[in-house]
């Protein structure tokens, strides 16, 4: 998987849609994070089918700086597919993923990467505070996060994101992860290894906004469930209990009544206890539909994205074949350029 005539000891890998007011800036602040450390790095930004001018920033960037690789995908195929599309071409030794918008303040590297080499494999970010994000966001995450770890069949870290560094065996071994639902926090929990936690503060977006619609948010966090847990299936089983525990009560208390000559009252009742059960038979279904449909994507096994152009391969490595080394779960459209345009 690995590039093994390359020479960088460091990729950065940041996923990218519509951030054409962040992006140059972003790439700035990266770069000058890494010289500090001294070693030789690539920066790979993965352009996620964004619709303004993301890809003509990052040409425009990429022209001045052998270090920017830029791969532009044919659509929007998420963040999650887009970072697996970045992380596929790195050739580093060590890995580091971050979001386009710094958030994640990447002068934060050079202590992750130090954590790293006194003997971990992967650190990843825990954020002790999220400012300038909505309430309601911080409290989806504060449940979201909670409830994920507490059913999840591995060890999930809470409240971090994708902002982490790791070595190349850590990322060989999510690459020969075959599943097209890649939740790459999840996932990168689950190859084990040594793993540790850097705590930071969380910045503000520096401009733009977030491309987590609610939508894509809920599907997000439906992709992580049904990737990393099969602990609802078991929710109908639950339920049974809970049902046959209080319909026993309820005969009891019936048999009781006819005995002591009193009719038993109300239609409102059985009414409230019909759409009880009804509610708990759907939200079961719905639960069950989600993993079939989990499973649907996965037996349909097309890639996980379309690579339509690369551009500016650091090292000199502009001569992409049909399946290069590394896109292990995409196919690419066109031979990669190495002039931006
Ligand atoms: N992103 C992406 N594809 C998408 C949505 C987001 O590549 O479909 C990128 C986005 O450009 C950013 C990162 O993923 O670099 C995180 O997105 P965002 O900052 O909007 O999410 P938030 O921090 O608000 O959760
Ligand atoms: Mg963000």
């Amino acid at each position: 998987m690995r590039n093994t005539t390359s020479s960088t000891e460091l990729s950065i890998v940041v996923p990218a849609y519509n951030e054409a007011q962040v992006i140059e800036t972003s790439i700035e602040r990266i770069a000058s994070a890494l010289q500090a450390l001294d070693q030789s790095f690539e920066i790979i930004v993965v352009d996620d089918g964004s619709t303004d001018a993301t890809w003509r920033v990052l040409q425009k960037i990429a022209a001045r700086n052998s270090f920017l690789v830029t791969i532009k995908l044919s659509r929007n195929f998420g963040q999650q597919a887009a970072l697996t599309a970045g992380l596929s071409q790195s050739t580093g030794d060590v890995i580091a993923i971050i979001d386009a918008d710094l958030q994640d303040p990447p002068e934060e590297i050079p202590a992750m990467i130090a954590k790293l080499k006194s003997g971990y494999d992967v650190v990843y970010g825990k954020r002790t505070s999220r400012p300038g994000e909505s309430l309601f966001k911080k409290f989806t995450a504060a449940v979201y996060y909670r409830t994920i770890a507490a059913i999840s069949d591995v060890a999930l870290p809470i409240d971090s994101g994708d902002f982490r560094v790791l070595r190349r065996t850590v990322l060989d071994a999510y690459l020969s992860c075959p599943e097209r639902s890649k939740y790459a926090r999840g996932l990168f929990s689950w190859v084990g290894f040594r793993q540790t936690h850097h705590e930071y503060n969380r910045d503000e977006r520096i401009a733009g906004e977030t491309k987590y619609t609610f939508k894509k948010m809920v599907l997000f966090a439906l992709d992580g469930i049904t990737s990393f847990s099969t602990k609802p299936l078991r929710l109908a089983f639950y339920f049974s209990l809970v049902c046959v525990s209080v319909a026993g009560f309820l005969a009891a208390w019936v048999i009781f009544s006819w005995l002591s000559r009193h009719t038993v009252a109300g239609w409102s009742s059985l009414a409230a206890i019909i759409l009880l059960l009804g509610a708990a038979q759907l939200l079961v279904l719905g639960i069950i539909g989600e993993y079939i449909a989990t499973i649907i994507k996965e037996t349909k096994e097309r890639p996980l994205y379309l690579v339509e152009q690369v551009g500016n391969r650091a090292n000199g490595a502009d001569d992409l074949g049909p399946d290069p080394q590394g896109f292990t779960d995409g196919r690419i459209l066109k031979e990669a350029t190495s002039s931006p345009k």
